[in-house]
């Protein structure tokens, strides 16, 4: 064992919730090796490619071994990748494509192909842009095209809806913060976290608990909520748990037999 890995054991067991955030994901930024990474406008880790970590370096559990690898099997083909780039073009995402993040709190964060997007769609800005996966970006841009836009239309008072606020794109954490748990969607840029909409009089709607409050607001939100789980394959939000009271969590994770995991005004399927 090398001098690295070993001290990266000792952490590893002394501070097991060290790589964790806080609800809804505004965490401090990651511990950093200054001479190998740069960090991104939103907080993010990118690390040269050629600088990738060795996974041999990384200690590994029983149940980090079942993970190790998820980002890469989340690597896009060649093919699906320009496909979906093409995709997001047609739509008007204004994106760029980054370096390859890999995190160094984990052998599995990471995202190989990931795009910092800063447009959901024409004159529709992500607040502040979000680093994603491809597909996510393309759920994201379809679910707002065919369904949000289109809803916000019924908010004519308001004007054009302006922006998307992000609560999380990429990052490197544990479900609901538990360092025990699984790691989260944001981990492989497979997630998207929605706090709000604002629009062209400078008015936005914030997602939030509402209970029968009878308002243009809430039919929004709960409009927007479950038209999300044909674009996504998880839908959390106000009532799933406290920690999603303020905003919608929505993720594109794969599932055997394409279960949906939608949860609607906090009732659960479960
Ligand atoms: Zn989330």
């Amino acid at each position: 064992m090398t001098r690295t890995a070993f001290l990266t054991l000792v952490m590893a067991m002394a501070f097991p919730a060290i790589a964790q955030d806080l609800a809804p994901e505004m965490s401090p930024k990651p511990r950093l090796n200054q001479n190998r990474v740069s960090i991104t406008d939103a907080g993010n880790v990118v690390i040269p490619p050629e600088k990738k970590a060795d996974p041999k370096s990384v200690i590994e559990t029983e149940d980090d071994a079942e993970k190790t690898g998820m980002r890469d099997q989340l690597r896009e083909t060649d093919a699906d990748y320009k496909a979906c780039l093409m995709r997001l073009d047609q739509m008007g995402v204004v994106y760029s494509e980054a370096e390859p993040l890999i995190s160094e709190d984990d052998a599995d964060c990471g995202i190989l192909r990931p795009l910092m997007v800063s447009e959901v769609g024409p004159g529709v800005a992500i607040q502040p842009p979000a680093m994603l996966r491809c597909e996510t970006a393309q759920a994201v841009a379809t679910w707002m095209k065919d369904f949000v836009l289109p809803a916000s239309e019924r908010l004519s008072e308001r004007g054009a809806m302006t922006s998307i606020e992000n609560g999380s794109g990429y990052i490197c954490r544990r479900r609901n913060n538990l360092p025990d748990a699984k790691l989260s969607e944001h981990a492989f840029g497979n997630a998207f976290d929605v706090m709000g909409f604002q629009f062209k009089d400078g008015s936005r709607i914030a997602i939030e608990p509402r209970e029968a409050e009878g308002s243009m607001a809430e039919a929004f939100q709960d409009a927007v909520r479950g038209s999300a789980c044909l674009d996504f394959s998880t839908v959390l939000g106000p009532g799933s748990n406290a920690s999603h009271d303020d905003h919608l969590h929505l993720d594109v994770i794969a599932r055997p037999s394409g279960y949906r995991l939608c949860e609607q005004s906090g009732v659960s399927p479960n």
